[in-house]
């Protein structure tokens, strides 16, 4: 069921340079992408470990036959480690033969508006009801309960802020506690639930995290 689109930003392209290492675009990726992996929308800051430059058309297909491809901005993608090893090599299409930056298993992140594409159900799962849609779900894994625990984060964040920017504003002093008690609550659980997310996803067992701390 459609319960909320996938994601509330537009990714664009701002790099009007041109490096001879494509590690040199992070910042302008980092910027351009709103800090947020292109793939399943999950924000760098939930994690402590750094986004990968993905390349769209990836290194091993072009390799030797349009190295040009390797520092081309157009094809840089900004990937959390996740969904850039999930998509690997993965390719079809004729690069050599088109100057589009195409790669027919996925939509382009940057040209085609991934809330058309994808959408989160009532528990933040990723979901989709296209046919290609459907299979860069299979193949980038975006089904993991991770991406559902992504989203609750976040909604946890947002409920949190709303809570307190409402207790500033309220003038009844009892009404206002309680507001403050909720926001704190609130802000607690999205501290733990960000904690057990940087452990899930760096592989961790749930026994090692330490609540409370
Ligand atoms: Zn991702």
């Amino acid at each position: 069921m459609k319960y909320e689109k996938f994601k509330g930003h537009k990714i664009k392209r701002t790099c009007k340079e041109h490096f001879d290492k494509y590690s040199k675009y992070r910042p302008y990726l980092e910027e351009d992408f709103h800090e947020r992996c292109c793939y399943c929308n999950m924000p760098s800051d939930l994690l402590t470990i750094s986004y990968h430059v993905e390349h769209f058309i990836p290194v091993k297909a072009f390799e030797g036959k349009k190295d040009s491809l390797l520092t081309e901005y157009e094809n840089l993608m900004w990937a959390c480690p996740k969904c850039n090893l999930s998509k690997g090599d993965k390719y079809k299409g004729d690069f050599e033969n088109s100057c589009k930056i195409e790669n027919e298993l996925f939509y382009n992140p940057v040209e085609v508006d991934f809330n058309d594409i994808f959408f989160r159900n009532e528990i933040g799962g990723i979901e989709s009801e296209d046919a290609k849609g459907r299979e860069m779900i299979k193949i980038l894994k975006l089904y993991r309960p991770i991406h559902n625990l992504a989203w609750l984060i976040e909604r946890l964040e947002k409920l949190a802020l709303n809570l307190e920017q409402a207790a500033k504003e309220e003038t009844n002093q009892e009404r206002k506690e309680i507001l403050e008690v909720a926001a704190g609550k609130v802000a607690l659980e999205h501290l733990k639930k960000s904690k057990l997310f940087r452990a899930v996803y760096n592989g961790k067992q749930f026994v090692e995290i330490e609540y409370g701390q």
